[in-house]
């Protein structure tokens, strides 16, 4: 079997078999690839705790015609080491582990900025310098963004007139004028459309200084945006495989 080597954060495990598990891998060259990592659950196994979720590793693998395997595992970060008790950061990892996996549709299609991205938002996960909720925030926005779903929280999203504006609405992709806007839009405060954007560009200092009820706010909408993009993915996925 060819070999080939790659680097990668571990999004999920599940059993197989008696002792072996099957990893799924966001990989930097590779994009999403599920691999069989033999003999994984034995006290004894020569991966140790090197193939768990939230771990960045430097990987062998032989191709394989169902699944490639893993020959040799080396840790670069073990960002739930991190984490350390805070269930909040443990979820809010998770969520973006899961998200990660989903935008990544393709098998071995690459992914390199959403890899970057993932492995940027982890090392702040495990900081303790970002609050985890808004660490999750970010990194949602910008990965829906990667992905070709880039809300707009200035310009109208559906005639482009500059903002600010009031009206926010998930499936017209952001904010709406009042000419545009639909029934049923959210109406964030002024300051929540302010920190979505400041979330979306990274830009630390803005979010910093937002008030919390504003970024609890931030942090409904952008579950909302997340959630509509995803469960929208899905459905055209099954589209795909019916036709
Ligand atoms: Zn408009």
């Amino acid at each position: 079997m060819p070999l080939y080597r790659d680097e990668a954060v571990v999004l999920r495990t599940h059993k197989l078999g008696e002792a072996d598990r099957i990893i799924t891998l966001l990989t930097r060259q590779n994009g999403r690839v599920r691999a069989v990592a033999k003999g994984v659950r034995r006290t004894m196994s020569k991966f140790g705790s090197r193939l768990e979720p939230f771990t960045h590793v430097d990987l062998q693998l032989a191709e394989g015609r169902t699944f490639d395997v893993v020959t040799q595992a080396e840790t670069r970060a073990a960002y739930a080491a991190g984490f350390g008790n805070d269930y909040e950061r443990y979820t809010a990892g998770t969520v973006m582990l899961e998200t990660a996996e989903r935008l990544a549709t393709e098998e071995k299609e690459p992914a390199l900025a959403q890899f970057r991205l993932l492995v940027g938002a982890l090392r702040a996960m495990a900081s303790p310098d970002h609050r985890p909720g808004q660490v999750l925030d970010s990194y949602l926005l910008r990965a829906l963004a990667l992905a070709g779903y880039a809300p707009s929280f200035d310009d109208c999203a559906h005639c482009g007139r500059p903002g600010p504006h009031r009206y926010l609405n998930p499936s017209m992709g952001g904010v709406l004028c009042t000419t545009c806007r639909l029934p049923g839009s959210a109406t964030p405060s002024a300051e929540t459309v302010v920190a979505l954007g400041a979330l979306l560009a990274g830009d630390w200092d803005v979010v910093r200084a937002t008030d919390a009820r504003h970024l609890r706010e931030c942090s409904g909408l952008v579950a909302a945006f997340t959630q509509w993009h995803l469960e929208r993915g899905l459905r055209s996925l099954e589209h795909l495989e019916r036709a």
